[in-house]
């Protein structure tokens, strides 16, 4: 199988709301090329400086989702076309993204990264600190920046009652906070959940936003 057979098959199978961003992160340009002239535009990767060079050989039309831990000193190098930031988890980094955000005349989408899984290594913000965020005053000032929705990333395990559970979780203050749409620049439209081996129990629990890399791309080698 070829990585648009991958991706073709893949796509047939999910429901018409939910936008596939294919994460990329360790493949080479000419895999994303492929992908790509299969007409799939949106595209993730984990690490600024991978994110920056493949954006430079690639097409200037495709939709880069940064996806992993960003560090606020690196920002600015995504800052001038960056299409969708998945992992802010302090309102430090927003206010850094605001900040490269303005310099390039854009405002940046960003989806605020919730803590769901048992491990305590995947970053995010707890429940209490996304209910401290979106009530700061501060978040009103940011002006090129817009919160339009929520990221997690379930507990990496077999247990799908568990999984679906933490997804559940997501879904709830994802529901609990739509009613805030349209104040503080926050706009709730999109849930980010689900990856490779669990994007089907996202869905279910009404994930419209799925990450996917080794089911598209095959199996990551970081050796
Ligand atoms: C790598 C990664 C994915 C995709 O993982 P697969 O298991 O290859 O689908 C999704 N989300 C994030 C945040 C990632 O880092």
């Amino acid at each position: 199988m070829s990585v648009t057979d991958n991706i073709v098959d893949l796509k047939a199978t999910l429901p018409e709301n939910c936008t596939l961003v294919a994460v990329s992160k360790t493949k080479p340009s000419e895999a994303i090329q492929e992908v790509y002239n299969s007409g799939h535009r949106d595209f993730g990767e984990n690490k600024v400086q991978e994110l920056v060079e493949k954006a430079e050989l690639l097409p200037k039309d495709i939709r880069w989702h940064m996806i992993g831990h960003l560090q606020r000193n690196k920002v600015k190098y995504i800052a001038p076309f960056v299409h969708l930031i998945h992992g802010i988890d302090s309102l430090k980094l927003l206010k850094e993204v605001n900040k490269q955000a303005e310099k390039n005349n854009r405002v940046i989408d960003c989806l605020l990264q919730i803590h769901i899984a048992k491990e305590t290594t995947k970053f995010g913000l707890d429940k209490e600190d996304v209910n401290d965020l979106l009530k700061s005053d501060e978040l009103i000032v940011l002006k090129n920046v817009k919160i339009v929705g929520l990221m997690g990333m379930a507990t990496n395990t077999k247990d799908e009652d568990q999984v679906i559970h933490e997804f559940n979780e997501l879904k709830k203050i994802f529901e609990e906070l739509r009613p805030l749409s349209g104040t503080h620049d926050l706009e709730m439209t999109h849930l980010s959940m689900g990856m490779s081996s669990d994007y089907r129990l996202a869905i279910e629990a009404g994930s419209n936003m799925i990450r996917v890399g080794s089911k598209i791309f095959g199996e990551r080698n970081y050796a």
